[in-house]
């Protein structure tokens, strides 16, 4: 049997969504009863803190994961489930998700990475034992051309880029794009799923002349089949993400389509049991 996919949501500059799409495709594919090991690569550790779970002094977190032998560091004591949420009277059950947390002291994984020399496929590697376990892996990786960029990369077979609508998300598609050809060679399973316009600004029923154009462009530059549909620009969304829970769970499914259909994509990659 193949192994589940691995999605990595990849942007070369901060603020670009890649924490927040993949956070919500977990969410989603955990609403549908699919086991989500969310991977957080971000030093900053935005995922970690999105989902509500708290790095505990005396368990392994992902910087032990990547730096440690499986001897010393067993990768399965390195994931913590994510804790349930309670809304309103209603708990979100969060019991499909698990992650690999981190906290500010994977900065110091690049170096070990860089001395590896295999920094591109150490995370892979890791995650290769336990992967089976569950029906996808999702990895948030950080914003810049570091070596945990590099392991994040190398880890996935399927690679999605938000890209905020704006010049700024342009320049990050273009450099995240350069990213990946430059690794192409290397990593011949990895498939681009598509490009997500992050924080889309609509003013009735049109896009805001920046919005339009940033879409345009990047249209252009990847043509009609990788464009997935944008993330609205919303408060709702950012009450979520705060709320721990998804636009769903606040009454807006709608403002999630561009998830719904970026599942879609992943569906022909998920095992016939979901
Ligand atoms: P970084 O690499 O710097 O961590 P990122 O690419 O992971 O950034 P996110 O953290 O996902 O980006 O999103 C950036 C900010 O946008 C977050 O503060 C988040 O709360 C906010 N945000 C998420 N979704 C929306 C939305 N639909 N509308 C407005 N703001 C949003």
């Amino acid at each position: 049997m193949p192994n589940p996919p691995t999605v990595v949501s990849l942007g070369l500059a901060g603020g670009q969504g890649k924490s927040t799409v993949a956070l919500m495709l977990g969410r989603y594919l955990g609403r549908l009863g699919i086991p989500v090991l969310f991977v957080d690569c971000d030093p900053q550790s935005s995922l970690t803190s999105f989902l509500g779970v708290q790095v505990q002094p005396d368990t392994p977190t992902l910087l032990e994961v990547l730096t440690q032998p499986e001897e010393k560091t067993k990768i399965l004591d390195a994931i913590a489930p994510v804790p349930d949420v309670k809304l309103g009277d209603r708990t979100i059950n969060n019991t499909n998700l698990f992650l690999i947390p981190s906290d500010d002291g994977l900065e110091s994984a690049n170096y070990k990475l860089a001395s590896s020399g295999l920094s591109l496929f150490i995370l892979r590697n890791r995650l290769q034992p336990i992967v089976n376990n569950f029906g996808v892996a999702i990895v948030d990786p950080p914003p810049e051309r570091s070596h945990l960029a590099q392991t994040s990369l190398g880890a996935g077979d399927r690679w999605v880029i938000p890209a905020e609508s704006n010049v700024k998300g342009v320049q990050s598609l273009l450099r995240t794009l350069e990213l990946i050809k430059e690794f192409k060679g290397a990593l011949p399973y990895g498939e681009l799923l598509g490009i997500v316009p992050f924080r889309a600004r609509w003013t009735g029923l049109h896009p805001t002349t920046a919005t339009k154009t940033s879409i345009d462009t990047i249209r252009q530059l990847v043509g009609s089949e990788l464009m997935l549909p944008h993330i609205l620009e919303s408060d709702v969304f950012k009450n979520a993400i705060n709320q721990r829970v998804a636009p769903t769970d606040l009454g807006q499914p709608n403002l999630e389509y561009a998830i719904h259909v970026l599942a879609q994509r992943l569906k022909p990659a998920l095992s016939e049991e979901y």
